[in-house]
């Protein structure tokens, strides 16, 4: 898998580098929080060092988790109680405190690791589909008359199939795949296209109206403004009252 090491001391930048490296991974290497937010699309799980020179780590930390939401365990020095809650209330997936045992961080990786991919919101770090997201060939999604068949990969509007784009179906199915959570529109585009740097594009808003006009449902899919989407729930086949 590709990790992210950011990581501003040297010598232990390459004694992780080197452990991550026997045990198959790819390294990208960064000593610096404004390239961590540059790099951190790609990586698959993240080490994340808090002492940083140009930004506080949990500060980071916040920022990557409203991009990325790929494993993360923070790797640090600071090993007072309150850093460690801080740390995992922003969203770090663990914490190991300097010195470590390599061997140790290196077991609680994968730890994370399948942790992670077993949660259904957070299969590896680019899954294509949503499908995969999902862990395909559960039943279909049910909101109001709509069904969505994630393993099917079709769409029912009162028992009539709808045809999507492929992308269109991947944006629905990522949010009916977790209907009662709202999605950012970073990981959502992390997730769809790849990439969370798209944000400011306006594909999404484009996917997102074409599934609310192909399936006559304009509140199948919640905005929620100035964030993300969320999947609605169409009350009725006249819910022509506008897309928001
Ligand atoms: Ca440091």
């Amino acid at each position: 898998m590709h990790a992210l090491l950011v990581e501003d001391d040297d010598r232990m930048a390459r004694a992780l580098g080197t452990a991550l490296a026997q045990r198959g991974h790819t390294v990208r290497r960064v000593g610096r929080a404004l390239d961590a937010l540059r790099h951190v699309h790609e990586a698959e799980f993240v080490l994340l060092d808090l002492g940083l020179p140009d930004l506080d780590g949990l500060e980071l930390l916040r920022r990557l988790r409203t991009v990325c939401d790929a494993p993360l365990i923070v790797v640090t020095a600071r090993c007072e109680e309150r850093d460690i809650v801080q740390g995992l209330r922003a969203g770090a997936d663990d914490y190991v405190v300097k010195p470590f045992r390599m061997a140790e961080l290196m077991a609680r990786i994968d730890t994370v690791r399948r942790r992670t991919d077993s949660h259904p919101g957070r299969a590896g770090a680019h899954p294509a589909h949503p499908a995969d997201v999902t862990g395909a060939g559960g039943r279909p999604v049910r909101t109001g008359d709509v069904e969505v068949d994630l393993a099917g990969r079709t769409v029912t509007v009162a028992g009539a199939e709808v045809r999507l784009t492929r992308r269109e179906f991947d944006v629905l199915a990522f949010l009916a795949a977790r209907p009662g959570e709202v999605h950012s529109r970073e990981v959502i585009l992390d997730r769809i296209w790849g990439d969370a740097f798209l944000t400011a594009s306006r594909s999404l808003d484009v996917h997102v109206a074409g599934i609310r006009a192909k399936t006559g449902r304009s509140h199948l899919v919640r905005t929620v403004r100035g964030f993300g989407y969320q999947l609605g729930s169409p009350t009725a086949p006249a819910d022509g009252d506008g897309p928001r």
